[in-house]
């Protein structure tokens, strides 16, 4: 059997391979641009191409592809072969550097929100060489950027990568003034992916699932999981030659899958990589999502990755894990040394002004249709954001605001005033899952987003409104005067955590109380995807990303557009799918299951003419009067859903969505529901909440 160290990266073109493939010269430019953002010569490109090309062919590729992430948020991807005929009837395998830096998809499917009419499709695509190039199913995929002709972005990408050049920039400034010049100030970003696995032949038979990627309806299930057996549970065997081949897959494509076990719910499960830079752990996030979704089917199952496949058991999230990394300097590990501390602290007030500041823009960057029933459902963090320090930072914290002294857990005692900081010992105690934003000793971890969401966004915000609080600082401390530095510093750094003390809560989320406490801290709490989409486009917002570069408004506005044209999509999607499986197959199941027991009414009283059957009877009664249930909220859904799609603005029909016609759905639904545990088995029409999660 290969060992892993064999198999790990073998299919991807990363440094050690380009060392090895590429003249020195070559490999020197390219690893300029890759480090140092230097734009890359053709003549550069064409040898990279030509070794590149080389390698893919050695490992069986065929065809190449520049793999892009449109607004959509799923991967793309359009095979061209390397195949290039030549005059005497036989062909060549070619590959140039101009094919290597830009493609030309005709695009014109892809959303753009209004960027790009329809008869000026053509967009273009931009290698990213920051991102390496691999190989995945005999295709040569190129990471690429995706922009319009006029340059606007079209992607999820670009605007990622704008927002880590900010960050670098602003980061440096202050590493600056810390006497500490580095290369270069990457975000780190490691996303733990929690999915489902059910069987095909309960998938296939479940329109709901298949339409729409969640159950629409559903009974709980006789156990759920109280019995708190499934989490890390010992795995099933199927679901083990599952995981064993995604690892191998995962690892040849140099993504390294660390650790993965059963979740909470029953079929859940998840898999956590080691963190890289957050462009490339992106793009390992969307490649392991799809490796899941493709390989399941290996083993007659299917992978879920919607946020709530079934109401009433946990959905699933990803957690996106987030630093900022100065070479080998983790720039939110507390410091060996009282400057280091001190620079620790300069870069923790930062992320809590930048999460207070934007914290509706955090919020809205993972809302979704899915993630509404997950966020504030009990198992995930409410759509408050708010930050958890844990009880040692938090006691520092407290200290800097209140200008009391603070003593660790050692006693030592010290005074904040002057240059001494402790070594805050390093808080691992963290379990408080309730908390959207939480720290975790050397790194923050974001817990509201779903699992199906492109972490490019969130990350995009993350990067954008902490390059604002980093320039804050620079902007107030340059020019200081050396020995007046560190006082500086504590006097900045107190008067932005003062500013800001809202926004740190350590307490239960899940609480209804926080809920009424956050009011009053003016936090806000949108619970629903059309509440939260507005705050994208708001002037705020859109200077931000003006400031530093990473949208500009037009750009904000078409993704604001795409966000709210998708959630609209989806929620008439899962309406009509609704209405029609109510249709065509729970209304005709219960009524042959009612007319049966009619029947049975009938011919017990032939046989046995003053028979007892009050329980029949009631049994019957109590069919009918559901179906007339079912009926009444179907008309009502129908005819709302109807009026709907009429409205012609999109935020107009977010909102009629999210609030009138989600609540008649979940009428209907309850409806079916209730008849769901009275209809014999036989009769019912699609697999039952017990037999899709408890498989064998
Ligand atoms: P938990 O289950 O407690 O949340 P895990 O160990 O499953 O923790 O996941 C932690 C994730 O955080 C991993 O993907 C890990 O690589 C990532 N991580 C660790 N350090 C950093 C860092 N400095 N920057 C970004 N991500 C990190
Ligand atoms: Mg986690």
């Amino acid at each position: 059997m290969a060992m892993v160290s064999d198999i790990y990266g073998s299919m991807v073109f990363n440094e050690h391979t380009m060392q090895e493939r590429l003249p020195s010269a070559t490999y020197k430019s390219l690893l300029r641009t890759i480090k140092h953002g230097e734009p890359l010569e053709i003549e550069v490109a064409n040898v990279v191409a030509h070794a590149m090309k080389e390698w893919a062919i050695e490992k069986g590729a065929t065809h190449f592809t520049h793999w892009f992430q449109p607004l959509s948020g799923i991967t793309s991807e359009k095979h061209d072969s390397f195949l290039d005929p030549v005059s005497d009837g036989r062909a060549i395998m070619s590959f140039s550097g101009k094919e290597l830096i830009q493609g030309e998809p005709d695009a014109s499917s892809f959303p753009s929100g209004g960027l790009r009419a329809t008869f000026e499709a053509r967009g273009y695509t931009a290698w990213d060489p920051t991102s390496y190039a691999f190989i995945k199913d005999e295709v040569l995929c190129i990471p690429t950027a995706f922009c319009s002709y006029t340059g606007e972005a079209l992607d999820k990408k670009t605007p990622l990568l704008r927002s880590m050049d900010a960050i670098n920039e602003q980061a440096k400034r202050v590493l600056a003034l810390f006497g500490e010049p580095v290369e270069r100030v990457v975000p780190t970003v490691g996303s733990e992916q929690e999915y489902f696995l059910i069987s095909e032949k309960d998938y296939a038979k479940r329109m709901d699932l298949v339409m729409t990627g969640r159950t629409l309806f559903g009974y709980a299930p006789c156990k759920g999981q109280e019995l708190e057996e499934h989490y890390f549970g010992a795995i099933r065997p199927t679901v083990n030659e599952f995981m064993k081949e995604l690892d191998d897959e995962l690892w040849a494509l140099g993504v390294s899958a660390r650790t993965k076990h059963n979740e909470v719910a029953p079929a859940q499960h998840e898999l956590a990589p080691i963190f890289t830079n957050a462009n490339r752990a992106i793009d390992e996030n969307l490649l392991t999502m799809e490796k899941m979704r493709l390989l399941a089917s290996h083993y007659d199952l299917v992978c879920l990755q919607h946020e709530k496949p079934f109401e009433g058991i946990n959905g699933s999230g990803k957690h996106n894990n987030w630093s900022l990394s100065a070479g080998k300097t983790n720039l939110l590990e507390p410091g060996e040394s009282p400057m280091g501390n001190l620079r620790f602290l300069v870069f923790l007030t930062g992320v809590i002004q930048a999460v207070d500041d934007y914290q509706e823009l955090l919020r809205m960057s993972v809302a979704s249709a899915g993630n509404d029933h997950r966020l504030g459902a009990d198992e995930a963090p409410p759509a408050i954001i708010s930050i958890f320090l844990g009880d040692e930072l938090g006691a520092v914290v407290d200290a800097l605001v209140d200008e009391h002294e603070y003593t660790d857990s050692g006693k030592e005692s010290m005074d904040l005033g002057v240059t001494v900081l402790p070594n805050f010992p390093k808080d691992t105690t963290d379990r408080n899952r309730t908390s959207p934003f939480a720290f975790t000793g050397n790194k923050f971890e974001f817990r509201m987003p779903g699992s199906s969401v492109n972490l490019s966004d969130c990350n995009m915000i993350l990067n954008t409104a902490m390059a604002k609080s980093l320039k804050d600082f620079a902007d107030a401390l340059e020019g200081t005067p050396k020995e007046e530095f560190k006082t500086a510093v504590f006097a900045y750094i107190k008067r932005t955590l003062r500013a800001h003390q809202r926004i740190i809560f350590n307490g239960d989320g899940y609480a209804e109380e926080w809920t009424r406490e956050a009011e009053r801290r003016g936090l806000s709490n949108k619970t629903t995807a059309a509440d939260a989409l507005p705050c994208f486009v708001e002037p705020k917002s859109i200077a931000l990303f003006e400031e530093f570069g990473v949208l500009n408004e037009t750009e904000v506005r078409s993704r604001y557009e795409v966000k709210l044209e998708k959630y609209n999509k989806l929620l008439n999607i899962e309406a009509r799918t609704m209405k029609r499986m109510v249709r065509r197959m729970y209304l005709p199941a219960i009524n042959t299951y009612a007319a049966e027991v009619a029947n049975n009414i009938n011919t017990i009283k032939a046989a046995c003419p003053g028979a007892d059957t009050e329980q029949q009877d009631e049994l019957l009664r109590r069919l009918l009067s559901g179906i007339r249930e079912i009926d009444t909220h179907l008309r009502a859904l129908g005819k709302l859903h109807h009026e709907t799609l009429e409205i012609e603005n999109e935020q107009e029909k977010a909102n009629t969505y999210a609030h009138e016609v989600i609540p008649v759905m979940e009428k209907l639904r309850k409806a079916v529901d209730d008849l769901e545990v009275l209809v014999d088995r036989d009769h019912w029409p699609v697999p039952t909440y017990n037999e899709i999660l408890f498989y064998v």
